[in-house]
C-alpha cells in the first residue's frame, strides 16, 4: 500500500506523532497551515468520508474527541479552533486516507470555501 497516512501509522515514514491509541493516530502537519495544525486519522485505511458506514460512527466520534482533547492540550479551547475534514476531489482532500483537520492558534479565515 503506497498510501502515504498508512506509512506514518506503520512507521515506514517518520511523523511528529502526537498520540496515538489503538485506532487513531495524530500528528503535525508537514506543512502547517496556522500556528497549530494537526492531522488525525484512523489506523485503518480508509480512503474518505464517502467510504464510512454506519458502523464507523464510533470510530468518527472517537477521531472527534481526540482532536478535541488536543486542541486542549495546545492551548485552543479558550479562543476556539476549526476542525475540517477535505472530501473528494471538488473537497479538496490531496490525501486519500480519511484525516481529521485540526486547526487553531490564529484568527481563521471567515470563509469556508
Ligand atoms: P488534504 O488536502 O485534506 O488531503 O490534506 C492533506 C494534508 O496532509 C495537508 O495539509 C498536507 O500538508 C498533509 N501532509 C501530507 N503529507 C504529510 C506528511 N508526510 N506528514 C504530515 N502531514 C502531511
Ligand atoms: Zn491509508
Amino acid at each position: 500500500m503506497d498510501c502515504i497516512f498508512c506509512q506514518i501509522v506503520s512507521g515506514k515514514i517518520p511523523s511528529d506523532i502526537i498520540y496515538q491509541d489503538e485506532e487513531v493516530i495524530a500528528f503535525r502537519d508537514i506543512k502547517p497551515q496556522a500556528p497549530v495544525h494537526l492531522i488525525i486519522i484512523p489506523r485503518r485505511h480508509v480512503p474518505s468520508l464517502a467510504h464510512l458506514s454506519e458502523a464507523d460512527s464510533a470510530l468518527v466520534g472517537r477521531m472527534v474527541e481526540v482532536a478535541n482533547q488536543l486542541a486542549k492540550g495546545e492551548g485552543l479551547s479558550q479562543n476556539g479552533y476549526r476542525l475540517a475534514i477535505n472530501c473528494g476531489e471538488e473537497g479538496g482532500q490531496l490525501v486519500p486516507h480519511l484525516h481529521l483537520h485540526l486547526l487553531g492558534g490564529r484568527r481563521l479565515s471567515d470563509t469556508l470555501g
